[in-house]
């Protein structure tokens, strides 16, 4: 199939460039949220799909006539909705370099660079944010970049179901597994334990410490001690640094030791990037004693989605869970053992090179940069809980957290009426 020569992709490429740049020059003249009936987009696309090439111009036309028009504009300097909503330019030219190899970094001997520019990545990533070295290449375990938390939360659930049962990858599941999350974990440890087979019977939700909605380390105790008790397994808890409703903090350290042996998934899938600034470091305690940590660079990390980082403390956790071997995936490299195969820390076989988008960011921000980001957030939040607390009508309905403010009226209709109005605005 013959492609752009380069020539012609610089030309094409450069259009398409000059179209990236307008489109986000112009959002602040845009609305945020489009007015869009359901169906029409698909109404107005051509149903038959052109027979002969086009010219690139009349792509970008398509563009401005059905997608502008139709699309929330997360990048739209009025965004404050949802966490993953910092795609910086920067992230976006470490995609294109990334899309410009064209490589798949499955196996090291796939792509040396993929694999090794990932681990030096997140090993450095990994003493900015101030974790512990165990979670490094250098300290026995390492870190892997997932396209989602999502799917960090399922294979770090793999790779406990693993290490509670080994006999797990011959016979299955028995119905005896448990894993422990409270009212407020993200519900994608949910989909984890249904994907995964567990049945909803595995989830066990543990109860909020009083006055709070973070996890209570007595209750998980109580929990995990009465269904050993009763033969089952406690499989994997997930304290969260920073929930997706509130912002709170689960006690990682006391939730370690309630977990008595349990493979413990902190989910820090927003929040957890703030430890970047030193003065957040704290967000972090207790996770030195945990299995696993996660935290989305798609979140808060000016990275466009998806790069969510993922460090487990044993490097043999989830290919021990996860390896599998055809014939025509073995090669030296992997035989020698030197080397680290991605695929075996992931669901899927093939991966792209999404490093190079999370370096495009270091790189382009500094890590100095990228503090600034986030310190400017919390200030924003602040000042916003400031205007909270001064105006009559409003409250806070959880102490502020990091960048995050939630605000209500004085009823559930007047909060949803003044969030309708704020977002068709
Ligand atoms: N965990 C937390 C705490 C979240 O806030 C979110 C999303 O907002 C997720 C997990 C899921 O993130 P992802 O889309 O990367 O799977």
């Amino acid at each position: 199939m013959p492609d752009l020569t380069p020539d012609e992709f610089r030309e094409r490429a450069a259009a398409a460039v000059e179209w990236v740049a307008a489109y986000r020059a112009g959002l602040p003249d845009q609305p945020v949220q489009p007015d869009v009936a359901p169906g029409s987009v698909r109404a107005a696309f051509p149903s038959v799909l052109p027979e002969a090439p086009e010219p690139l111009d009349a792509l970008l036309a398509a563009l401005d006539r059905t997608v502008v028009p139709a699309s929330s504009h997360w990048q739209h300097p009025g965004w404050f909705g949802y966490f993953p909503a910092n795609a910086s330019l920067h992230s976006l030219l470490g995609d294109l370099f990334s899309g410009g190899l064209g490589a798949q970094g499955m196996l090291w001997s796939t792509s040396p660079a993929a694999t090794e520019v990932e681990q030096a990545l997140m090993d450095a990533l990994a003493d900015a944010l101030g974790l512990d070295p165990a979670f490094t290449f250098g300290g026995g375990g390492g870190g892997v970049i997932q396209d989602s938390a999502s799917s960090a939360a399922l294979v770090a659930l793999l790779a406990a179901l693993h290490r509670a049962n080994p006999t797990w990858r011959d016979d299955g599941v028995d119905g005896r597994d448990r894993v422990y999350v409270s009212a407020e974990t993200h519900s994608s440890l949910a989909k984890a334990v249904r994907v995964a087979g567990l049945g909803a019977r595995a989830l066990r939700v543990v109860g909020f410490r009083p006055g709070t909605l973070t996890m209570d380390p007595t209750s998980l105790a109580a929990l995990v001690a009465e269904d050993r008790a009763a033969g089952l397994r406690p499989v994997l808890v997930c304290p969260t640094i920073g929930t997706t409703g509130t912002g709170a903090i689960d006690p990682v350290r006391e939730v370690v030791d309630a977990a008595s042996g349990a493979w413990v998934h902190v989910d820090a899938a927003w929040a957890g990037v703030a430890a970047l600034c030193p003065e957040h470091r704290d967000l972090l305690d207790g996770v030195e004693r945990a299995d696993s940590f996660c935290t989305d660079a798609h979140k808060w990390l000016g990275t466009a989605f998806d790069a969510s980082l993922l460090w487990v403390r044993d490097a043999r956790a989830l290919p021990d869970a996860l390896s599998i071997t055809p014939e025509y995936l073995r090669n030296a490299a992997t035989d020698s053992g030197a080397v680290v195969d991605y695929r075996d820390w992931q669901v899927p076989l093939g991966r792209r090179f999404r490093a190079l988008k999370l370096w495009a960011v270091l790189s382009g921000y500094g890590l100095s940069g990228l503090r600034a980001h986030l310190r400017g957030h919390i200030a924003l939040a602040t000042e916003l809980a400031g205007w909270v607390a001064d105006e009559p009508g409003f409250t806070l309905a959880a102490p502020p957290s990091l960048g995050l403010v939630c605000l209500r009226l004085d009823s559930d209709e007047r909060t949803r009426a003044a969030l309708a109005q704020v977002n068709a605005s």
